[in-house]
């Protein structure tokens, strides 16, 4: 491979990155990304490795530079020794889709406070530089959600716009348990930042704005549990390939801007090749121009959807459900987020390029060729047995 050469010009040496939570969506693009264009090597945490198999097989040219470890990292004792034997540790594990943090909040706030707990500690202990994965939900809701509908402040970019070290973190009441996973990120940010102040911990904390793509969650009862609740992109997936309406949480007024995952990984290598500008520094990584209402991505993604598998538009599209009877009691929802960019485009350069439309046709193109298949043999089976 030719010499790659960072932002300030230096050629990049091989790094030893210990990945934990490798198995996952962002980890596998991840860790594609480090094998298929750089030479760095990845030691692999995970207890899945399904959606990295494609990059375990023998033979392959970088089989060399990455190790599979299956760990549980709540309870095994070869953690320390890998962070030790890496250069970085990249913090990706967390149980980290929505349907989880109001039914099952302890384990939420387990599994992103205390099981990071040991990571931010190793690190620290042993002079590791460590990128921590947080989350766009730590801003919780935006200040501009507390003003009238028709007030004309809404206008006002101060009042929605969120910025790393502006924004106030605004969650719900504690009955809310929605917010477990926002407090629970939230805290471990603290507590990265306050090792980075006293101990002089070299860290960088990622705030992910909705990146989806190939790979994002399972489809239910295909991938992955029947009664499963992924995230949007893959609810509306699972929607479209059964044929079936979209459902519209609460008439899917919520706000987001999506990224494309290929994006997105470009800003991660970015903040792994040149520490010295990403070091001690939060990064919203997301792309402030593909802004939607949930009810806009599924009216989107259902006529992206019919371009894709060549069939016609549905006679109903979507249909209102509750957020109680969807996910249960105790949810509450962001209500609108868009990431402000100062920062990463100060210190990285890095600006994401894809637009939705395009990030949604290769998206739902990956899913159709993946799922179809499966799943109408999933609902022959369940007609059959009716
Ligand atoms: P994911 O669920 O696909 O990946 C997380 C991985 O961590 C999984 O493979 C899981 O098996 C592993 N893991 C969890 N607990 C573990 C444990 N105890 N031991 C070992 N492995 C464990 O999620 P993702 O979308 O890839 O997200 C990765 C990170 O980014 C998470 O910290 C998440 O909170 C954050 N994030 C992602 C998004 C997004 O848009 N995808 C948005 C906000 C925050
Ligand atoms: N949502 C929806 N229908 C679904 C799944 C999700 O209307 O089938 C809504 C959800 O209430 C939220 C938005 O879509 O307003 C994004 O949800 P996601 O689970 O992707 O995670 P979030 O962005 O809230 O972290």
């Amino acid at each position: 491979m030719a010499p790659r050469f960072n932002l300030d010009g230096s050629e990049i040496q091989p790094l030893k990155i210990c990945m934990i939570g490798a198995g996952g969506f962002i980890g596998s693009h991840l860790c594609e990304k480090l094998m298929l264009e750089t030479e760095h090597s990845v030691l692999a945490i995970d207890v899945y490795s399904d959606k990295i198999q494609h990059l375990l097989e023998a033979g392959k040219p970088w089989s060399k530079r990455i190790e599979f470890h299956k760990i549980n990292i709540k309870h095994d004792s070869r953690l320390e020794g890998l962070i030790k034997l890496a250069d970085l540790t990249i913090n990706l594990a967390a149980i980290c889709t929505p349907a989880d943090y109001n039914t099952r909040p302890l384990d939420t706030i387990y599994s992103n406070f205390i099981d990071a707990l040991p990571v931010v500690r190793y690190c620290s202990d042993n002079n590791k530089r460590l990128i921590h994965f947080s989350t766009c939900e730590v801003y919780g809701k935006t200040i501009g959600s507390f003003l009238p509908r028709d007030s004309p402040l809404l206008r006002d970019p101060a009042f929605y716009v969120l910025k790393e070290d502006e924004s106030p973190c605004i969650f719900g009441p504690i009955e809310k348990q929605r917010w477990s996973y926002a407090c629970a990120k939230q805290l471990i940010e603290r507590l990265i930042y306050a090792e980075g102040a006293e101990n002089d911990l070299q860290f960088t904390i990622v705030r992910p704005f909705n990146w989806i793509g190939p790979r994002m969650d399972f489809i239910p009862g295909v991938d992955g549990p029947s009664e499963g609740v992924p995230r949007v992109l893959a609810c509306f997936s699972t929607n479209l390939l059964k044929g079936e309406p979209l459902k519209l949480v609460d008439g899917g007024k919520s706000q987001r801007t999506f990224i494309f995952i290929k994006d997105a990984i470009e800003a991660v290598l970015l903040m792994i090749e040149n520490p010295d500008r990403a070091n001690g520094y939060i990064f919203n990584v997301g792309n402030p121009q593909n802004e939607v209402t949930v009810r806009e991505l599924a009216l989107l993604m259902t006529q992206i959807y019919c371009k894709v598998n060549g069939g016609s538009r549905p006679e109903i599209p979507t249909v209102d459900v509750s957020s109680k009877e969807f996910y249960g009691e105790g949810y509450d929802d962001s209500d609108k987020r868009i990431p402000d960019m100062t920062i990463i485009k100060r210190q990285l350069g890095w600006e994401p390029k894809t637009s939705l439309d395009d990030l949604l046709e290769s998206t739902l193109t990956y899913q159709h060729k993946t799922y179809a298949h499966a799943v109408r043999q999933v609902m022959s089976r369940s007609h059959a047995a009716i």
